[in-house]
């Protein structure tokens, strides 16, 4: 009996020992999930590798108070909290069950960040221009861009507060995409949904604009791949550019229904698509000419002298007219005022030497001096090239053409006013010889002229006629002038 007592007791411990054993066996199972987390656009996802053994996985959130609360029990492995916020940090942790057991809790913590909606993509003349909402979370945005079947590549990260980012890499007429992301310190957002798309296109460039036989010519230079150009006139006073044109498979148009006698601008973009138009160019202005009506170029020689000019200035600024200027170099520091005045107002600003010496008799550096001094106090004063040489005079030998690098300008009407000093005399001689195509030729030294010239601007405009500058004149009627050569006109 005593030995029966013996081996039941050994049978008992042995049983004891095996069900502890197997217990802590059990439990050693099961291990702790190891988890993870991401945000989607409304929610929190955790979720972790299956853990052996297990048979459910209980998932607990930190609420407000700190404490710990239950929100489920899972067969499955991922956990989605829709109840987040903007910025705000959550705690979750998960623990595997089995019948015979609980894990420990694995832990993480999960920033809930907004994901960027991109709101706006132009292209520009920098590159492709993004624009989103800022996100007052967000420390840094990740863009994404991809082309084509390639996956997003991150091209930048801009600081959080910004919400444009210009992709100055984007190369002319590639397609691509764009996301965005949010970060704030280890922590994104989804990217954004909805990518935008455009075809990139090269700011169109060199654009010129003048005045032609048939109209307003307008050329740039060509972009390739783009499949047509856009072109948009803003008449001076106007508010709103306008769509002149579209042009395809040319770098050129011609305006016929552009506003004569205005100031006109004008700017061109390329496109790829017609819903992502390339940059502008930077805008040009012309003054108008209509080439089927008459017209005249006005030219004051050997000035400025401020109460003539002005006057002169005034009479044009009342018609909308503008004239040429042939300065003299050593005045301009003298009357700058004048010099800005013609500018602004339109006027052609040319060249009629520095000390207003006979270019016939001085050598061909001198020659050359004469014409670089002055032309380049006319681009300090005012910005604008010269284009055009009058010669002192209007002296002009082979070797004054072969040294002059501009087309030399003389005149087919000579009032004399510079001999008579007679505003009716001038006036007279004026009103005798001119016709459509007339350069007429005066001085803006004398009293009498800038009273001659009030009434022969006047005139002019009461008798039909157009009274613009020397280049514009030449351009209307399809002259293309060559430097060295002289022309008289009319
Ligand atoms: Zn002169």
């Amino acid at each position: 009996m005593k030995k029966t007592i013996k081996l039941f007791s050994v049978f008992l411990f042995s049983v004891l020992i095996s069900f502890t054993f197997a217990l802590s066996i059990s439990a050693k199972e099961l291990a702790t999930p190891v988890l993870t987390a991401r945000n989607t656009s409304d929610s929190i996802v955790i979720s972790w590798k299956p853990v052996k053994g297990a048979q459910s996985y209980e998932v607990y959130k930190l609420n407000s108070d700190k404490k710990w609360v239950k929100k489920v029990s899972l067969n499955k492995r991922t956990f989605t909290d829709t109840i987040v916020k903007n910025g705000r940090a959550y705690n979750y942790k998960v623990r595997a069950v089995s019948k015979s057991g609980k894990s420990g809790y694995g832990k993480i913590k999960q920033v809930f960040l907004k994901a960027p909606k991109l709101r706006a993509i132009t292209n520009t003349a920098g590159g492709v221009k993004l624009s989103w909402k800022n996100n007052p979370s967000a420390k840094i945005y990740r863009i994404y861009r991809k082309k084509d079947s390639t996956d997003y590549k991150l091209i930048a990260k801009v600081k959080g507060g910004k919400t444009t980012f210009v992709d100055k890499t984007a190369k002319n007429v590639v397609k691509y995409k764009y996301t965005i992301s949010s970060q704030s310190g280890d922590y994104r957002s989804k990217a954004n949904g909805e990518p935008l798309t455009i075809n990139f296109v090269s700011k169109v460039k060199n654009l010129s604009a003048k005045n032609s036989p048939d109209g307003v010519t307008l050329r740039w230079s060509k972009i390739s791949g783009a499949a047509g150009y856009v072109v948009y006139r803003k008449t001076s006073g106007a508010s709103d550019w306008v769509k002149a044109a579209t042009v395809k498979n040319a770098q050129k148009y011609v305006d016929k229904k552009t506003a004569y006698g205005k100031k006109n601008y004008y700017k061109v973009c390329a496109y790829v698509k017609s819903s992502n138009p390339g940059a502008f160019s930077d805008y040009v202005s012309v003054y108008s000419v209509n080439p089927k009506k008459k017209m005249v170029a006005l030219t004051f020689d050997d000035g400025p002298y401020r109460p003539v000019t002005n006057k002169i200035l005034d009479s044009l600024q009342k018609y909308n007219a503008r004239a040429t200027f042939f300065v003299v170099g050593s005045r301009l520091s003298t009357y700058s005022d004048c010099l800005e005045r013609e500018n602004k107002l339109g006027c052609e600003i040319a060249c009629h030497t520095y000390n207003h010496k006979s270019l016939t008799s001085i050598s061909e550096s001198s020659i050359k001096k004469e014409i670089s001094d002055t032309n380049s106090l006319v681009k300090k004063y005012t910005g604008q090239t010269v284009k055009l040489v009058r010669a002192p005079g209007g002296a002009v030998n082979t070797k004054v053409k072969n040294t002059v690098s501009y087309p030399l300008i003389n005149w087919s009407v000579d009032t004399q006013d510079w001999k008579n000093r007679n505003a009716d005399t001038t006036f007279a001689n004026f009103r005798r010889s001119v016709k459509d195509g007339s350069i007429v030729l005066m001085h803006d030294l004398y009293t009498s002229t800038g009273n001659a010239a009030s009434r022969a601007i006047a005139w002019l405009v009461n008798n039909g006629y157009q009274i613009v500058t020397v280049s514009e004149m030449m351009d209307a009627k399809g002259i293309k002038m060559q430097n060295g050569q002289l022309y008289t006109h009319g």
